[in-house]
């Protein structure tokens, strides 16, 4: 018989406070911070055993960190991974895995709307060592199928995208990534495993950026790589060698963000549902594109494989980017700001920001149009929220 007590057979909410704290002698309640470089050895003997991995122990922070540890157990905990790696931030999650995993000649099929950053680290860095990157529709798994060639090792998906919350079938991009022995990753930034677990469905990795909805608070900027011990081995070799380490204190704050993930993903999803449906009925507002929406065209893939739609929604005004930058200019309380996985809501014109340096013509292709605004729905309260949009919005109709 199973032990009830068992972390297998916690849900989610126990794991994300329980998992991964092994108290010290200390018999501390609270998980403890370990800001310290190194670690010392009784003996030489003990020095050289786990030196040369025949012991297991702390060695130094960059790839031993007691605090660090915890943040990955717990994490590895709620994505169903056997193992995760953390990082100084999203992007070196991205750039470790990429080092670990690929080689000169190799190819990176990816969805056309990526984060801004993940599509320069593709092409302007990584293209640089001969490791070419092709962009597809995110949503068609036919248009991955046909663009994988002999050479692509890595497909790389955020699901639902930013800022329009188009979502891809996991479960099929998977089976579409191994008929073709490639390996899919999942940025899974915008839900976290709250809401959504790519490795159950199949992808071989989960891509974390801890800076949004991990910490959730907007204090501190980190990553995190999940997946099985094999590939992750092979991530922690980058990370040790190369150095793109979290934090001790970085990784304590996101070991206790976690524990309250379920609860605010809940309340950021149930805001954003209540604001898609409010800006879906002013007449200002011409488009709203969440997938939380009956309306959206994935509705049903997103209520299949996602636990909740999460917070981030795009909306197109009238007036073009004249109108959506009077509306973002006469919020008082919303923050205009690019970043989002914060208890603050955030509001920005991706058109000239995050999407900015897109030429026009990628702008249309990727959806991005003049009158859109994204918001990254918070905590306030949602009649706040709405006010203070509704103030930029009703005047677009006076
Ligand atoms: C922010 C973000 C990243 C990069 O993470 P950093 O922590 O800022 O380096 C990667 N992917 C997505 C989807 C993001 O939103």
């Amino acid at each position: 018989m199973q032990d009830q007590h068992s972390p297998d057979n916690w849900s989610l909410e126990t794991l994300a406070i329980r998992a991964g704290h092994e108290r010290t002698f200390e018999q501390e309640h609270s998980e403890p911070i370990f800001p310290t470089s190194s670690f010392v050895y009784g003996s030489a003997a003990e020095a050289a055993r786990k030196f040369n991995g025949e012991e297991p122990g702390n060695i130094y922070s960059r790839f031993t960190n007691p605090t660090v540890h915890t943040f990955e157990r717990r994490l590895a905990a709620l994505e169903g991974g056997e193992r995760c790696i953390a990082t100084s931030s999203g992007m070196a999650a991205i750039l470790s895995t990429a080092l670990a995993l690929l080689k000169s000649g190799d190819e990176i099929l990816a969805s056309r709307s990526l984060f801004g950053s993940t599509v320069s680290l593709f092409d302007k860095y990584l293209g640089k060592f001969g490791i070419t990157t092709r962009y597809v529709e995110l949503s068609s798994v036919e248009a991955w199928e046909a663009a994988i060639t002999p050479q692509t090792r890595l497909l790389f998906a955020e699901t639902p995208s930013n800022p329009l919350s188009e979502v891809v079938d996991i479960e099929a991009l998977a089976c579409v990534a191994h008929r073709h022995d490639a390996l899919l990753a999942i940025d899974n930034c915008f839900l976290t495993p709250s809401l959504q677990r790519p490795l159950a469905l199949g992808a071989d990795l989960v891509i974390h950026s801890a800076t949004k909805y991990l910490d959730g608070q907007g204090r501190a900027i980190g990553g995190a790589i999940v997946g099985k011990h094999q590939l992750l081995e092979e991530v922690f070799g980058v990370v040790r060698t190369c150095g793109p380490c979290l934090s001790p204190f970085n990784a304590w704050i996101f070991t206790k963000g976690l524990e309250t993930l379920s609860l605010r993903m809940n309340a950021h999803g149930q805001n954003a549902l209540l604001l898609a449906q409010w800006l879906d009925s002013h007449p200002a507002v011409e488009k709203v594109y969440y997938s939380g929406l009956p309306s959206h065209p994935q509705h049903d893939l997103a209520k299949r494989q996602q636990r909740g739609f999460g917070a981030v929604l795009g909306f197109e005004v009238v007036g073009g980017q004249a109108g959506a930058w009077s509306v973002i200019d006469a919020t008082r309380l919303l923050s205009i700001t690019g970043n989002l996985g914060d208890v603050k809501s955030t509001i920005t014109h991706p058109g000239t920001t995050t999407h900015g340096r897109l030429s026009v013509e990628q702008k249309q292709a990727a959806g991005i149009s003049e009158g859109l605004i994204r918001v990254a729905v918070g905590l306030e309260d949602i009649d706040d929220i709405q006010r203070d949009l509704a103030r930029g919005l009703d005047a677009l109709m006076a």
